[in-house]
This record gives C-alpha cells, structure tokens and sequence, in this order.
C-alpha cells in the first residue's frame, strides 16, 4: 500500500497567528484567560489551548468581568465586539486578516449604499460575524445555493457579493455564475474572497485523488474547509472520510486498497498526519510519497502587546 501526501495541508497563516495569540496571552496574563468561541476548529488544538488554561465560552456574558477576552479566528459581529469592550475585558483579536479584510469590504460597500449579498453556510461562526458588520438601518443577505438565488428579489440599483472564506471552489463559481446572471451589473469583491489556504488546499486534493483510491482528511467535524476537502473526493467517486486522529481510522477503509491519499484542513496540526503515517506503516504501507505542491509563505504579524510573551 502507499500513501500519498497533500501539499499544502494543514495549519494556514491564519490559523498559526489565531494559537499564538491565545498561547501568548496565557504567557502575560496566566491562566484563565476566556476565547469566544472555538479558536480554531479543531478538537486536538481546542484541547490542548483548554489544558493551559485557556476558558472556551459562546456568550460574551459568561465571562467575568475585567478577564482576557481572545475573539477565535473566525471573527466577531459588531455587538459582541461591544459587549467585550462593556466587560472591560481586555481583549485579543485573533480573528484572521482575511476576514478583517471581507468585514471592512461589506462595511465600505454598504458605506456606498450597496446592498450585499453574503455566499456562506448559515450558522458558521465566520458568517455569522460578516453578517454582523451591518450598519444600523441595513442588513446583508445570506444566500447558500443556486435556488437561493433564484429566491432573491432585490430591487437596489447597486449590489455586490462577498463569500465566506472556506466555500468549494467549484460550488461557488456557479453560485456566482447564476448571480451575475440574474444580476449582471453586480461588484465582485476586489480579491477572491475565498482564501488562499482553501484554494491550495483544494487544489492539491484534487491532483493527489487522481492517484488514490482513498482520502483521510485529517479535520473535525465543524471544520468548514476540511469538510470541503472530503467532499471533493467524494464528488470525483472516492470514498473519503474525516478524522480527527489515527485512532478514527476503521481497519475495513484500507480493504483492497492501494494508494491511500492523506490531507489535512487548515486547522489540523501536522503531529495529527504524522500519526496518521505512522499508523498506516504498521498496517503495510510501505511508501509515502508527498505531492508537489504550490509553496506557502505567508505569515500574519500578531498583536504588537503579544510579541514578547509566549508559554
Ligand atoms: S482558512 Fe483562510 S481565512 Fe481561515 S484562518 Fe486560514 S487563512 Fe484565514
């Protein structure tokens, strides 16, 4: 049996400066310190962060008052980013760059009196935070599928889009497509919304399947981007499966198998694929072979009052 690696896979810029911040803020502050929200989406960072002291609440008002408050990576509406700051919490933003940067889009866009429609999964915590950068008196609007674009009935003369950073490829160009079709003159964002870490990291799953006859995904389950990972083997006939260790793997997915394809979201740390490989040694794979792939070098600078601290 060989295996055969995804390249890029794994922690994304983003994902590295959001565990930073939280790792650091522990460093100064000592424990506990309070992270709305999972900071990343990742059980075996989520335990490890809870094992040094790190508090994961959903509400703002289960923290004490005057406590560090760290918002996760996946960004924060405008009220709880308020009702932090009438805690006299002090408060860490580890929410991603390339979030920001969609945040202040919508906020420029509606300054403009566009209407804009938000492309993202309803529920997920980074739409939920887009969603609230409205400004008072204006609202943006969800839309998931191609039938909910045919739903829509918006009157505005000038209207945009934006989309949540970790969405398939593919599903969203065509959600696109039928947008700028019902609505030709609608704006694109000035960069692709969806970031750079999903597009490599969906890119080299669909090369690395061409040759696999199996994908472990190495992600938890409310990971968006690792969720998109497995999907794209499943979309090209491949059984797939999301894992959030070694321990997950069922002994009957490697059955009549050959070449087994391993990847991980841009949550999940590398010590996760490393055990993975070693697993799949002691069941016979007697080659691991990783992909080429395009080289990341991006790097987020962390808060200035973090750069000297760290557990
Ligand atoms: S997946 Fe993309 S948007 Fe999300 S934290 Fe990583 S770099 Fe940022």
């Amino acid at each position: 049996m060989k295996v055969l690696l995804a390249n890029p896979r794994g922690f994304c810029a983003g994902v590295e400066r959001a565990i930073e911040i939280v790792e650091r803020a522990l460093g100064l502050h000592g424990a506990p310190i309070y992270v709305r929200h999972e900071v990343v989406h990742n059980k075996f960072v989520v335990d490890n962060l809870k094992a040094k002291g790190a508090i994961f609440v959903e509400k703002i008002d289960e923290v004490p008052t005057g406590k560090v408050v760290i918002f996760s990576a996946h960004g924060v509406s405008q009220t709880v980013r308020q009702q932090a700051g009438e805690l006299g919490a002090i408060i860490y933003d580890a929410t991603c760059p390339l979030v920001t940067k969609i945040h202040k889009e919508v906020a420029r866009k509606q300054k403009q009196s566009h209407k804009v429609i938000l492309i993202g999964h309803k529920g997920h915590p980074e739409v939920e935070g887009t969603l609230g950068q409205s400004a008072q008196g204006t609202s943006i609007e969800l839309i998931e599928t191609i039938a909910d674009v045919d739903k829509l009935n918006l009157d505005n003369k000038q209207l945009s889009y934006t989309t949540q950073t970790t969405l398939s490829i593919n599903d969203t160009r065509q959600i696109v497509n039928a947008l700028k079709d019902k609505f030709p003159g609608i704006k694109s964002p000035q960069k692709d919304d969806i970031c750079y870490a999903t597009q490599n990291r969906q890119n080299a799953v669909k090369i690395l399947m061409q040759d696999s006859d199996v994908l472990l995904v190495l992600g938890s389950n409310n990971s968006s981007n690792s969720n998109r990972l497995r999907e794209i083997a499943e979309k090209m006939q491949k059984k797939s499966y999301l894992i959030d260790g070694a321990n997950e793997i069922h002994l009957d997915w490697l059955t009549g198998v050959n070449t087994i394809g391993v990847t991980a979201g841009a949550s999940a740390p590398e010590i996760l694929v490393q055990e993975v490989i070693n697993y799949l040694r002691d069941c016979g794979a007697n080659e691991v072979i990783e992909i080429g792939g395009v080289k990341e070098n991006i790097h987020f600078p962390i808060p200035e009052q973090l750069r000297q601290n760290r557990r």
